[in-house]
């Protein structure tokens, strides 16, 4: 099957990814380690210590154990706002760090929430679940375990304009229907001097060899995996389809700019695994 992407309304892909993750968020964290060998975990220990939370030395006078607000937006079942509690809490020390995690879908909240159950009680205080559309985080609502409401009476609250200190998005915003406003509404969420920062899979086209046996794997045995494991072929086949059309590194950090954000020195990204993973940052100025 190919899902021919190309030829889908916006209204369409939201409604393949919703799809797409109620499908897979029981056998999301398994499958992420076999289809990585691992790597993800990697990665994501690296972005998260690379930005070093509960830790602000660079912003002049204020106290480098500040207070923090971060905002992990398609945080589906945790995985990036538990290791930014732990750098924060028990590396640095910091326990004014609370991490917001945010993800359209409540199948994948869910078990984020449950996982959560296994943290410390203090880093537990420290967190909170919201469901909210990356593209519009006007509207929010609190994840509840009860039976899912989507009535306009439960939607709470907005996420006002400047008001978080870091803006975390890994694996999540190849998956938006809309990028573009999704950076707008990053930019109005963060506080003058906050950062965002992304975790995505990009391209490993500078190095041949690793190219094509990274394309081999993702297009012939990630969706085998997926049927075999998961059940669910069409799924997987929708993951490796939406890396494949995920934009280059620079088009990317482009996009990140053109929402208003400037770059560092290192032209804004950084590859990892030979550009099979990237990380882009942006400070809101
Ligand atoms: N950040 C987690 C991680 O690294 O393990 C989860 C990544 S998972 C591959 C992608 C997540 O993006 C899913 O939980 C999905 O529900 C979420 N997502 C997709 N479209 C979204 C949108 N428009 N707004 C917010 N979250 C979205």
């Amino acid at each position: 099957t190919h899902f021919g992407f190309e030829t889908v309304t916006e209204a369409e892909k939201r409604e393949r990814v919703a799809e797409v993750f109620t499908n897979v968020a029981e056998s999301y964290d398994r499958m992420n380690d076999l289809m990585s060998f691992g790597w993800h975990r990697v990665w994501k220990d690296y972005f998260v210590s690379s930005l070093n939370p509960g830790f602000s030395p660079l912003t002049p006078g204020l106290d480098p154990r500040a207070p923090q607000h971060i905002l992990d937006i398609a945080g589906g079942t945790g995985d990036i706002a538990f290791r930014m509690l732990h750098n924060a809490h028990i590396v640095n020390g910091n326990p004014d760090v609370h991490v917001t995690i945010s993800d359209i879908n409540p199948a994948m909240l869910t078990v984020g929430k449950q996982r959560s159950r296994s943290l410390p009680a203090s880093q537990q205080a420290a967190l909170s679940f919201v469901e909210a559309n990356a593209e519009d985080l006007t509207k929010t609502k609190p994840l509840s375990m009860s039976p899912p409401s989507t009535t306009e009476a439960d939607i709470t609250s907005a996420i006002p304009d400047n008001s978080v200190d870091l803006y975390t998005v890994a694996f999540g915003i190849r998956n938006f229907s809309n990028i573009p406003a999704a950076l707008r509404e990053a930019h109005r969420v963060l506080k003058p001097g906050g950062v965002f920062a992304c975790l995505e899979f990009s391209k490993a086209d500078k190095f041949p060899l690793l190219n094509t046996i990274y394309k081999e794997w993702s297009f012939r045995a990630i969706p085998l995996i997926g049927q075999l494991v998961a059940g669910d072929r069409d799924s997987y086949q929708y993951l490796v389809e939406s890396i494949e059309r995920f934009p280059t590194q620079e088009d990317f950090r482009d996009m990140i700019v053109d929402a208003g954000f400037v770059v560092g020195s290192n032209g804004g990204y950084e590859d990892l695994t030979g550009g099979v993973a990237a990380i882009h940052k942006g400070m809101k100025p």
